[in-house]
């Protein structure tokens, strides 16, 4: 598969690169399979965060005897220096290296959040100290906003940057990525299936692989999903005029306000499974699978009507979704007789 130089870096890496986000411990194929066969495969790059649950140490595991292998990135959520500290030297131990390539100030997708990173006491500084310890090689930072992505390069505090690249979100390839790429900061895309949203993922897999992208990051829960993204990646063709027409059809189907199934919004104060609720919701309405979304919403815990408002999960939401009012509609499409 093709190799990309990240921006300035020394990092080559493979076009389709692996996105942890969806590694868990009770995986059918076993998380440290999938990251195995990932690098038999040849993929170079992995992604993780610290708050993608367990996905750190399972990579971790399989880092015991490859690390030489790959180029690993990761990213605190948290917010002031000392914090993002802790969560270095935490990456660090989970992954079973001493040293990580790229650290993301992860999802800077408010002002607020923005301005604490970048002052004094804030996550950019504890990274480069981190990086003057040898215990990182680039500063990087993730977001959902092309505002805050276009003043993040021009700071020149940042080696890569990690974008939304899909059809949904085209400010970030028609605005974002000539800036990155003039300013030669790397740029690493994530979410090129929206969350699942495309009825036709390979064709949105495609149409992100073939936009100015270094790394393409796509989450991995299989191995057999692993070796059909391996594939079209690695053979890829253009996409049709048809077959963008179709992408372009679903697109304005759906809009832009819709859930991408990233989990930022958790944890829900009375613990509704607030992503699931909306994936159910949405193999009722886009894939024809009313039955078995209602019996599968009929087995949460806790449904949509019991939401207490709280407003907690919208505050975290990068797409500002307002996740009250589409709870409380995906509880009314949810919650009928099957
Ligand atoms: S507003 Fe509702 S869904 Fe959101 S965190 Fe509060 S209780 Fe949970
Ligand atoms: S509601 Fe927002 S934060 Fe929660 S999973 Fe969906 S897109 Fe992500």
């Amino acid at each position: 598969m093709r190799k990309n130089r990240i921006g300035k870096t020394d990092i080559e890496a493979t076009h389709l690169s692996f996105g942890g986000i969806k590694l868990h411990p009770n995986m059918p194929d076993k998380a440290e399979n999938i990251v195995s066969k990932a690098l038999d495969l040849g993929i170079n790059y992995i992604d993780t965060a610290r708050c993608y649950g367990q996905s750190e140490v399972l990579i971790g595991a399989v880092m015991k005897e490859r690390r030489s292998q790959c180029y690993l990135s990761s990213k605190s959520i948290r917010r002031k220096k000392s914090e993002t500290a802790e969560d270095i030297d935490t990456s660090l131990r989970n992954l079973n290296t001493d040293m990580i390539d790229i650290y993301f100030c992860h999802d800077i997708s408010r002002d607020n959040n923005y301005d604490i990173i970048m002052s004094e006491s804030g996550s950019l500084a504890a990274i480069k100290e981190a990086q003057k310890a040898g215990k990182i090689r680039y500063t990087a930072i993730s977001t959902h906003r092309a505002d805050i992505a276009i003043k993040a390069i021009n700071t020149g505090e940042f080696d890569v940057i990690m974008l939304p690249i899909n059809l949904f979100d085209q400010e970030f390839i028609t605005d974002v990525v000539p800036v990155a790429l003039k300013e030669k900061v790397g740029i690493v895309g994530m979410k090129p299936l929206a969350g699942g949203a495309f009825k036709h993922p390979q064709i949105a897999l495609r149409y992100s692989l073939a936009q100015d992208v270094e790394a393409q990051l796509v989450g991995i829960s299989s191995i057999a999903e692993l070796e059909e993204d391996f594939q079209i990646a690695d053979s890829f063709k253009p996409l049709s005029e048809s077959e963008m027409e179709e992408l372009k059809e679903e697109s304005m189907e759906l809009g832009k306000d819709f859930c991408r199934q990233c989990g930022y919004c958790l944890p829900c104060t009375v613990e509704i499974d607030i992503p699931k609720v909306f994936l159910y919701e949405r193999y009722a309405k886009r894939f024809w699978l009313d039955d078995f979304a209602k019996e599968q919403y009929a087995m949460l815990e806790m449904k949509g009507d019991e939401c207490v408002e709280c407003g907690k999960c919208e505050d975290r939401c990068p797409y500002e979704l307002p996740i009250i009012e589409k709870m409380a509609a995906a509880h009314e499409s949810l919650a009928g007789k099957v």
